[in-house]
């Protein structure tokens, strides 16, 4: 007599549950007429394909029931439960699933098996579907017509490919430093539609482009000191985040990233903004990647900043701190990021440090911090190994521009022995500037690093 009054418990927590954005189904558990549980749809929030409403308001019960068999006890659930919730309900033992909506493609109550009516599988549990049916398929119906209005305005932005994920806007505002403009490309081909973000500042035709590229796990906050310092110069200043990074698209599977792909990805942007007087500046996987850019197309180029970073030719072993790191990063993948760079530079507030993990809320978008570890070429056959002794010949050989080197001593991984070794491959550059305080991020000491390069190169 009182299944309308759970019922509409039950769809005040599918309400709940559209207001998370997870699909509206509500469910509460009752037991001898007091209500011992109640749940809604969470899938997506816990990540958990096994957290519908059912399932959720069952633990909870058990759980304040201190049993796990439910004899005694109904359960009101907004949405015809699917297999998956029918099993658990049967293995619990409830006496009686009272349900509203019939779900015509995945019901397990009638729509598709009944599984309630099974003698070999069921003796305990009795179904009663159809109760407040309308209220609860408004519910549905409403929900799955925002999340289409939604889906429309999303794809007319820039529709996200269904491997990769696209972190969310908000996780981005208000960032301390870092006021500028969002701007999107998606149209290199190399891309395939993911989406990249990058900077764009100052004038387009300005006598000098700084082309900033950052490594893992940063991106294009790394430089938010050095880029007001080179806009006052009346410099252009571009900054892209490489895909799986910052506010780019991040591709789900980690096999996604690979060397030849992430170069690709930047010659096609180099050439989409026609960049020209570039003065590259790179560290850490930005000059990994970033120092094989201009053999390709040394017209476009008239100077270099290079901080701690590498050209991984494979011709010696890969450093210890580099390994230590690599193990690091298989040993520990949910790693703090915001905490790694904090700890080298005790200056950072803790809100700059959050900022670096703003693009990261899960494991799921993290793939590229998984990956690049295990993408530095170690062996002369290595994806992208190749490519780099080219480059180290160009640096040695060809390159006719400027250059400033600015070591960061306190590095481990790619520290001044490193880049006293990258420093020989650079035709024409002038002794090292050493930094005793900074670390591996160079950039967080970029006041100083922007002003030696204004000094130095332009
Ligand atoms: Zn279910």
């Amino acid at each position: 007599m009182n299944d309308a009054h759970f019922m509409g418990l039950a769809l005040q927590q599918a309400h709940i549950a559209s207001t998370e954005g997870e699909v509206p189904v509500g469910a509460v558990v009752v037991c001898n007429g007091e209500v011992v549980a109640q749940a809604h749809n969470a899938p997506i929030g816990l990540h958990d394909p096994s957290a519908h409403a059912e399932i959720l308001a069952l633990r909870a019960a058990a759980e304040t029931l201190g049993n796990y068999r439910l004899d005694d006890c109904t359960l009101y659930v907004t949405l015809e439960p699917c297999a998956m919730c029918a099993g658990a309900l049967l293995n619990a033992r409830l006496k009686r699933v009272v349900w509203g909506a019939p779900e015509p493609k995945t019901g397990a109550a009638g729509s598709v098996v009944n599984l309630f009516e099974f003698p070999q599988l069921n003796h305990h549990t009795a179904s009663h579907g159809g109760v407040m049916a309308e209220e609860a398929s408004a519910l549905l119906q409403d929900f799955f017509k925002t999340q289409r209005q939604h889906h429309k305005q999303d794809a007319a932005r820039t529709r996200l490919r269904e491997d990769a994920l696209r972190t969310p806007e908000q996780r981005f505002e208000n960032l301390p430093d870092y006021p500028w403009t969002a701007q999107y490309i998606s149209d290199l081909p190399s891309l395939h539609g993911l989406r990249m973000h990058y900077l764009d500042e100052g004038p387009t035709d300005a006598s000098v482009t700084w082309l900033c590229l950052h490594g893992n796990p940063g991106w294009s906050y790394l430089y938010r000191k050095m880029l007001p310092i080179f806009l006052k110069a009346g410099h252009r200043v571009v900054a892209p985040d490489l895909p799986g990074f910052g506010k780019s698209d991040k591709p789900k599977k980690d096999s996604a990233h690979q060397f030849d792909w992430h170069r690709q990805v930047l010659l096609e942007f180099i050439e989409a903004l026609d960049l020209q007087r570039v003065h590259l500046v790179v560290q850490d996987w930005g000059g990994l990647l970033g120092l094989t850019l201009p053999m390709a197309a040394p017209q476009r180029y008239q100077g270099l900043l290079v901080m701690n970073t590498t050209l991984a030719t494979a011709e010696k072993p890969l450093s210890p701190g580099f390994l230590a790191w690599r193990q690091m990063c298989a040993d520990k993948p949910l790693f703090d990021v915001g905490r790694l760079l904090g700890r080298g530079n005790p200056q950072m507030s803790d809100e700059e440090c959050a900022a670096y993990n703003a693009p990261f809320p899960d494991a799921g978008h993290r793939a590229a911090l998984r990956a690049f570890p295990a993408m530095v070429p170690e062996f002369e056959d290595s994806e992208g190994a190749a490519v780099s002794r080219q480059a180290e010949a160009f640096w040695q050989q060809q390159w006719t521009g400027k250059s400033l080197m600015v070591i960061g001593q306190q590095d481990p991984v790619l520290g001044e022995e490193v880049m006293r070794d990258l420093h020989r491959q650079i035709r024409g550059c002038p002794a090292p500037v050493l930094l005793p305080q900074a670390g591996h991020f160079v950039q967080e000491h970029g006041v100083e690093v922007a002003a030696l390069a204004l000094q130095h190169l332009a």
